[in-house]
């Protein structure tokens, strides 16, 4: 699987509007900092492409890459993560499909859906789209969805928000290794004091329980990147963050199998 990470910031983006702290008045004269509102992730596996987490944007801003577009999943039917897609129900060509949890029956593009299918995905129900394996997973204290995705010997996990996974969904993973955990770090408690207490404590123990080889940060609020800027402690040596426009490619991965872990198909 091949993944451009589209966007990587909250839903206020980095900078943010008005605020003059560290890290927004870096982004804004340094691009490579900033970050595009939402945690917008491209993923392709030979002929197919996906969108995971939805496709935020500002209004009349062009978020949605050129080229044929397979399926977008979502976590949930927010409107940030929507404002990106309006534009689509007026092309033309085969349907787009958006798979989450049941779209609210007011919603603009259930109403309206033009070019767009709103589909509900029943949470550990094993969908195929091309080559890609879903499954969409229950999250704790939350109605949204996470993702596992897999092609091949390529496997991601993707979580919104924060690390969380539901039992049920950790069950269903249990033999299901991923190469790739990529999540978000929308902390609750807005930064993280330090390394061993807290957010950081609980990505740690969910990495642990699914055996991810890596572990990627996305949907950094500035608050986030204010804290780490300058920091040479604090932050786990197994954390990365990614970067708006960074990409990945699970092929270039080492899928040696993790000692001990029987690696068997769940999706
Ligand atoms: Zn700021």
């Amino acid at each position: 699987m091949r993944l451009s990470f589209l966007s990587t910031g909250t839903e206020a983006g980095v900078p943010v509007y008005g605020c003059d702290c560290p890290a927004c008045s870096r982004a804004r004269f340094d691009r490579s900092a900033r970050r595009r509102p939402g945690g917008c992730l491209q993923v392709e596996a030979g002929p197919a492409r996906l969108l995971v987490g939805g496709c935020p944007g500002l209004p009349g801003e062009r978020r949605v890459p050129d080229g044929r577009l397979d399926a977008i999943l979502l976590p949930d039917w927010r409107p940030g993560r929507l404002s990106g897609l309006h534009a689509l129900r007026w092309g033309v060509g085969a349907p787009i499909p958006l798979f989450g949890p049941a779209p609210p029956a007011d919603l603009d593009l259930v109403r309206e859906p033009g070019l767009l299918r709103p589909l509900t995905l029943e949470p550990l129900q094993p969908l195929r789209l091309g080559p890609i394996g879903i499954l969409a997973l229950p999250l704790t204290g939350s109605p949204e969805y996470g993702y596992a995705l897999e092609h091949g010997e390529s496997r991601i996990v993707w979580l919104p928000g924060a690390p969380r996974l539901a039992g049920p969904a950790l069950q269903a993973l249990s033999r299901w290794v991923p190469d790739l955990l990529i999540t978000g770090a929308d902390w609750e408690e807005g930064v993280p004091a330090a390394a061993d207490g807290g957010p950081w404590s609980r990505l740690s123990a969910l990495r642990v329980a699914l055996g991810a080889r890596r572990t990627l940060i996305t949907h950094v609020s500035h608050q986030l990147d204010r804290w780490r800027m300058g920091r040479m402690d604090g932050i786990p040596a197994d954390v990365e963050f990614v970067r708006d426009g960074q990409r990945e490619s699970s092929e270039a991965l080492d899928l040696t199998p993790v000692a001990g872990v029987e690696r068997e198909n769940a999706v």
